[in-house]
């Protein structure tokens, strides 16, 4: 049986120009089952009752949005995207906030980035109002699998695939858009720790005129040897280095780093540039506006290895961290390299780190005042 979702008072009716989010009546686990998993979801392991799923073919445009029990895909072997990679992702999060509601954090920004990425890699573009009701029209369907312990979240993760079946290469007649959503549980549930980084001098993450401002699969799969290479070190994470000088430091695995110089309320905030080849993370922007409403001056420029190492052994780089959706923030302690390893700081997690941690975690789970616009009431 199918209904549209024109009789729900907070649900969109619409996915884009007149294509109507049809709802199927969803496979539902039992509540016991679900409050199971949800006592300990970890991250990105058990994924909620229902995912949206919207079809796309040349000519013909967007068609037959719905909200569907999550289930496999059934897919041609030849689909483009498993050849190509013709594929891009977002992550964004719903939290439950005290007064019951459900709300996701700045998600036209995802659906702006996720149209970027979409263009960059030759794709339709799923419409940024597109975006924004499927995801909620996921949430509402799901709200009972968002969370409500300390620091939990349901992680959202919308993508899009080339699925027309052809090995030609060239950019494909018919794509997929899907939100799937899966419960997460505190990523610091025993405290936060910082982690130890391997600066990387063997591979590269992105390239000028490539795809690293944009979140497309290709760029993770391209990652992962990098990444083994920095925990056969001993080492949390890897720490990508420009391409062509291997000289300025860009991200940490798939997070922005900040660069604290100084201490109190004097210390100012030190960001990589945007220069086409970091990820313009949406967690590095919101910590740009919340530092300077702090007081604190930031600045985005280019920040090199050498400049970090010297700034520690004199004291002015007091603390780094990363920062993205799933971890919000994560200090960085130790770090190792060819050229020789550091610690920055004393190894614990500095207190402009932690300040802005909370800070940003108190807008989210809206235990202080949303005096930006950034919440999304969605159910
Ligand atoms: C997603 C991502 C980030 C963080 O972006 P947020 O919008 O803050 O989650 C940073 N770097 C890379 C490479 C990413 O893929």
């Amino acid at each position: 049986m199918t209904d549209t979702l024109a009789d729900s008072r907070t649900s969109p009716r619409e996915f884009t120009g007149g294509v109507p989010v049809v709802v199927e009546e969803i496979r539902r686990r039992p509540a016991a089952e679900r409050q199971q998993l949800l006592d300990d979801p970890g991250f990105g392991r058990y994924f909620t009752d229902s995912m949206f799923v919207a079809r796309y073919r040349a000519g013909e445009g967007w068609y037959d949005a719905r909200l569907t029990s999550y289930a496999p895909l059934q897919m041609d072997p030849a689909t483009a995207a498993l050849h190509y990679a013709q594929s891009i992702f977002e992550g964004l999060k719903a939290y439950a906030q005290p007064d019951g509601s459900v709300a996701t954090f700045r998600p036209e920004a995802n659906a702006a980035r996720f149209v970027r990425g979409a263009r960059r890699l030759a794709m339709p573009p799923v419409p940024e109002e597109a975006f924004l009701a499927a995801v909620d029209a996921l949430v509402d369907a799901d709200r009972d699998w968002v969370p409500t312990g300390p620091d939990q979240t349901l992680y959202l993760r919308p993508y899009q695939l080339a699925t027309e079946p052809f090995l030609g290469v060239r950019p494909a007649h018919e794509y997929l858009f899907l939100v799937i959503a899966s419960p997460a549980g505190a990523y610091f549930p025993r405290g936060v720790h910082p982690v130890s980084v391997y600066l990387s001098e063997d591979y590269i993450r992105a390239a000028p005129g490539g795809t690293g401002d944009v979140k497309c699969a290709g760029n993770y799969a391209a990652s992962l040897l990098a990444q083994e290479q920095a925990i056969a070190a001993g080492c949390d994470q890897v720490v990508w280095l420009d391409a062509h000088e291997k000289r300025y430091v860009e991200e940490m695995g798939g997070m922005n780093l900040f660069f604290v110089l100084g201490t109190g309320a004097d210390a100012e905030l030190v960001t990589p540039e945007l220069t086409g080849t970091l990820l313009p993370g949406i967690t590095r922007d919101s910590l740009i506006t919340v530092a300077r409403e702090r007081g604190h001056r930031v600045t985005e420029r280019k920040f090199s290895v050498e400049e970090w190492r010297a700034g520690v052994a004199d004291g002015t780089v007091t603390e780094t961290f990363a920062c993205g959706t799933a971890a919000v923030i994560t200090p960085v302690g130790e770090v190792k390299a060819r050229t020789g390893d550091f610690t920055v700081g004393d190894g614990t997690p500095g207190p402009l780190t932690m300040a802005l941690r909370g800070h940003l975690l108190d807008i989210q789970h809206g235990r202080v005042p949303d005096t930006r616009g950034w919440l999304h009431r969605v159910a």
